[in-house]
């Protein structure tokens, strides 16, 4: 069998953390077994579509590295690929459940159903459409529509039995059919609902496994009879544990702002995983640890390192809670095994946003220390400050005393070390390092130069946390560092 799966967002907003697991999932499969990965589009309900967010989803979707064999945006022979451009096809098949007694028209309005619903409550009866449609005869069904009554058309449901869902990670389940109501296929406006098109699409899309979120399993008995009543072979179901709030209480939500009242940061839409500075391969490695496990212990592993591994059946079908913490120490991880060129790229948008347009060989001198020291990627504008910002020092003459420095030996050393800044050519780190360590080791008391060395990289860049004294001077250029050494000569009386 051709493994062919699916991601079917509703175009309703951005790509959502969840969603982003399911597509994970669905992604990972169709690689393990050299299938396909199909996006669909699935906007029938067009009161909820959100101008905006296809592409939305599609970033996020392209961020992670998910991509999609057939789409909206890269056709293939299944196509078109949003369902709104599909109508004719759902309008066939309810036409055919219609004729083969599978379907039937419903004439109720909108305020009867409501008032239905009100009589069921006052009664302390389940609540549910009666069907009372089900049983109009032909001659009552031509006088509404002569009448000019619009409809809908809805599914028969079996009035007894039960319907079994054999899901590949939680095994068989059994719905009771009388608990299942006879649900709305086709709206009066002529388009499907989520039902009819989801089920129609996957048989026409040769879809062999439907990975999606729990919260549809309660559909699946429906789904399963329509896949009967049309005499379709229904592809494979795996429904995902359910993606849990950190605290580990309740369904993620679909909230969106970063922080809680509380100010604890709770990452839910994708961009806000990227806007946190979190590198995408962090995030899909979060993810896939989210309901399925790596095994052996193993936390950190690139994709290509899981999908041999990846097993639907492994799959633990209990929610499963977001471990935000472990993201950091994640992306810490990811960061220094990154080419500096690599990191480089990846902070500069950050750097850029602070206003820091970075000159690329200075930027590449900084980067190995710094990788080292970064969780997230907009640290580097901390880290990096120095090089661009022209706020005058905070530096103090206090802080630049050492109990192996004397005062008038650091103006002293200084004084040499502008000489050596202005002159050493070429201006490189290591050049830089060769001169100012024999400096160091000319002024201290204890004859080492690590003391100097350190006084000074703090008066040249001004902050506790920086990259090393020759690294920094050499990104920073002549010109600036000249500028500083005065400003500390300043200082230093
Ligand atoms: N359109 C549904 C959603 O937004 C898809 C559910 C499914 O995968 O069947 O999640």
């Amino acid at each position: 069998m051709t493994v062919r799966v699916r991601f079917a967002p509703s175009p309703t907003g951005y790509l959502h953390i969840g969603g982003a697991r399911t597509a994970l999932f669905n992604w990972m499969f169709a690689r393990k077994h050299g299938g396909q990965f199909i996006l669909r589009i699935e906007d029938t309900d067009q009161s909820r579509t959100v101008p905006g967010a296809v592409e939305a989803i599609m970033a996020g979707l392209r961020w992670l590295g998910l991509d999609w064999d057939e789409g909206p945006d890269v056709g293939g022979e299944y196509g078109p690929y949003t369902q709104t451009e599909r109508a004719d096809l759902y309008r066939k098949w309810s036409d055919w459940l219609l004729a083969h007694d599978h379907a039937y028209k419903c004439f109720c309005t909108a305020d009867e159903l409501t008032e239905m619903r009100e009589q069921q409550k006052a009664a302390k009866q389940s609540i549910g459409y009666d069907r009372r449609c089900r049983y109009l005869t032909p001659a009552q069904i031509a006088a509404k529509e002569t009448a000019g009554l619009s409809h809908t058309i809805r599914f028969k449901m079996p009035l007894d039995g039960s319907t079994v869902i054999h899901d590949l990670i939680r095994g068989s389940i059994v719905f009771e059919n009388t608990q299942i109501t006879d649900n709305i296929l086709l709206k009066s406006d002529g388009l499907p609902t989520y039902h009819l098109a989801n089920v129609i699409d996957d048989h026409s899309m040769a879809i062999s496994h439907i990975l999606r979120a729990d919260e549809w399993i309660s559909t699946a008995p429906l789904h399963l009879n329509l896949y009967q009543a049309f005499g379709w072979q229904p592809p494979v179901f795996a429904h995902l544990p359910l993606v849990l709030n950190p605290s580990g209480k309740g369904k993620l939500s679909k909230r969106s702002q970063r922080f809680t009242d509380s100010g604890q940061e709770v990452l839910v839409k994708v961009e806000e995983f990227q806007e946190a500075g979190l590198l995408p391969e962090t995030v899909v490695n979060f993810l896939a640890n989210v309901g399925w496990s790596f095994g052996d212990d193993v936390e950190k592993f690139t994709l290509e390192e899981a999908i041999p591994r990846f097993e639907l059946e492994n799959i633990n079908p209990a929610p499963s809670r977001l471990n935000y913490t472990k993201l950091d120490w994640l992306n810490g991880q990811y960061i220094q095994a990154m080419e500096p060129l690599a990191l480089a790229q990846a902070v500069k948008p950050f750097l850029a946003a602070a206003g820091f347009e970075a000159n690329p060989e200075a930027l590449l001198l900084v980067m190995p220390p710094m990788s080292k020291r970064l969780k997230r990627l907009p640290e580097a504008v901390e880290f990096l400050r120095f090089l661009f910002d022209d706020a005058p020092y905070t530096v103090t003459a206090e802080q630049l005393q050492h109990k192996h420095l004397h005062p008038e030996a650091a103006k002293t050393a200084f004084e040499q070390a502008q000489e050596i800044v202005d002159t050493i050519d070429p201006f490189s780190v290591d050049n830089l390092g060769e001169a100012l360590l024999k400096l160091g080791e000319q002024v201290t008391v204890n004859g080492k130069a690590g003391p100097f060395l350190g006084t000074m990289r703090l008066a040249m860049t001004g902050q506790k946390v920086s990259p090393p004294l020759f690294e920094s001077l050499a990104a920073m250029g002549r010109e600036r560092a000249l500028a500083r050494l005065d400003q500390v000569l300043a200082i230093l009386g």
